[in-house]
């Protein structure tokens, strides 16, 4: 089935909710009725979850809109993390939910704002929400929120209530499922059908739930070094979107009515002393600023809008705005030139990018991966190479280094630190398919498909992966004497691994 980024939160959990049906359908219970048991649902466990959420995942992986941008991800995991050690910290998150879940983020190349958790300890983050948040801490009291209706099993807890609620439009859903599963082609008209058929019972988080997440989510953020107040100037923010009346481009706002109650509960957490405007106190940074512009620019916003961003730093008065807002028109002017192949007027202003944040080491990092990413696209490795900062312990320097590396047909200098990263990363499917290309440029077509086949593996395409793995055995069949023994075995015992969950997951249609 298709399930789009570009969902909202309800319509995710409508698909999800249905998904979560299907799956907990044991075929014992419909061999012997014809229709599985309804009504006596237990809670989703947690490994039924977890299962759940691979599975929309794997779409999601295979969504045009899902984007690994090296930048923002690292940017988003350095404030997931200490949320989630936060989390941990405060027993919000317990070792079992913690083990069985992914807690992992995914990025969507979408320009509305919108950010969803899933089933399984997953989180879709759009890009819209990355370019309109301020500062940091705002970002992190979005995720926190979310972060918190996983851990406080919110989603099992809406499936399991919404399987007792509507025992007849389950009965549907099911009949219609079981005769799409002998019909691929069916599935997606079935999907429609009942989103439709839930869009009636308001299958939604409910007031309780926010309340909940916001609570909890609000008491995460000064233990993992986020400004509290990053939750108040957030919900200032929805709360003038909502004034706008915004046409669509804020989904968040729809899945999450920002209440008066919701405002005044946020607020009066806030400890006195900081008021009378506790968003203000928090102040942007230039790092921050420009992330929000890189994500602004990645969104896709089309050429007209990109020659308005190219134009913006030459308009009158742009000398006068604070160095955050202008680092980040100066970061986004370079970006969109690149973006329309001008490197001579990107690397011009990248210049003088670099020149206004030298002093602020963050920000400065993020303009020579910039330069460097200027370099690359304009054809220049050695240029991009020579602006990339050292060290491969970051993954936007490794990624960027790897692909300047291999554009430099320098393949061998790259292949170490791939190795490295995925022997601590192995879920790390865009380094895996680095690996592979640094192995098939060194004519090393062997491991090449090992690092393919790891690569799908990573996004939970377990078909594929035994696909390349088998491909694999007959390069290693046909190489005789000279083929590396080592890593034939390590294809075999990675292939059965792999049969294996494909088994299991054909089990559970
Ligand atoms: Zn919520």
């Amino acid at each position: 089935m298709r399930y789009r980024f570009t969902a909202s939160v309800e319509t995710s959990l409508r698909a999800l909710f249905l998904m979560a049906f299907l799956m907990s359908t044991s075929p014992q219970a419909t061999a012997q009725t014809g229709l599985p048991t309804l009504g006596d649902t237990s809670d989703l466990t947690t490994s039924a979850e977890r299962r759940l959420g691979d599975r929309i995942i794997r779409e999601l992986y295979r969504d045009p809109d899902y984007i690994d941008d090296p930048v923002l991800v690292d940017y988003v995991q350095g404030i997931w993390q200490p949320l989630l050690a936060a989390a941990k910290a405060r027993g919000e998150l317990s070792a079992e939910l913690d083990e069985r879940f992914a807690w992992e983020i995914l990025l969507g190349r979408d320009r509305t704002v919108n950010a969803f958790a899933l089933p399984g300890g997953y989180l879709g983050v759009h890009l819209g929400l990355i370019g309109v948040v301020a500062t940091r801490a705002e970002l992190a009291s979005v995720l926190a929120h979310e972060l918190s209706h996983v851990t406080q099993r919110h989603i099992s807890r809406l499936i399991t209530q919404q399987s007792k609620q509507t025992p007849l439009l389950l009965g549907a859903m099911v009949l219609g499922a079981l005769a799409a599963s002998k019909n691929p082609g069916a599935t997606q008209a079935l999907v429609v059908g009942g989103q439709a058929l839930a869009m009636q019972n308001q299958l939604n988080f409910s007031r309780d739930m926010e309340r909940e997440a916001d609570r909890i989510g609000y008491g995460l953020m000064a233990p993992a070094g986020f400004a509290p107040q990053g939750f108040v100037s957030m919900f200032e923010k929805l709360q003038q979107a909502n004034r706008l009346n915004d046409n669509g481009s804020w989904p968040y706002l729809r899945s999450h009515p920002l209440t008066t109650e919701r405002m005044a509960d946020m607020q009066s957490r806030i400890p006195p002393g900081i008021t009378p405007s506790p968003g203000a106190v928090v102040q942007a940074s230039s790092e921050h600023a420009i992330v929000a512009a890189r994500a602004r620019v990645l969104s896709n916003p089309g050429v007209d809008t990109l020659r308005q961003w190219i134009a913006e730093p030459r308009g009158s008065g742009f000398q006068s705005q604070p160095l955050p807002r202008r680092a980040a028109a100066l970061y986004a002017a370079a970006l969109a030139s690149s973006n329309l192949r001008d490197a001579t007027g990107a690397r011009a202003v990248a210049r003088q990018l670099d020149d206004l944040v030298r002093q602020d080491p963050a920000a400065h990092r993020l303009v020579r991966l910039l330069m460097a990413e200027i370099e690359l696209a304009a054809g220049d490795a050695s240029a991009a190479l020579a602006s990339i900062p050292d060290g491969n312990a970051h993954r936007p320097e490794l990624v960027l280094r790897t692909q300047a590396l291999l554009r430099a047909n320098r393949p061998v200098d790259a292949t170490q630190a791939l190795q490295t990263w995925v022997a601590t990363h192995p879920k790390d499917s865009t380094v895996w398919q680095l690996l592979a290309s640094t192995w098939q440029t060194q004519g090393q077509g062997l491991r090449a498909i090992r690092a393919e086949a790891e690569a799908q593996a990573a996004r939970y395409d377990y078909a594929a992966a035994v696909d390349r793995f088998k491909a694999g055995q007959d390069m290693a069949r046909r190489g005789g004497a000279a083929v590396d023994h080592i890593e034939a075995s390590i294809i075999d015992t990675r292939l059965r691994a792999m049969e294996s969950l494909l088994r299991e997951q054909a089990a559970e249609r």
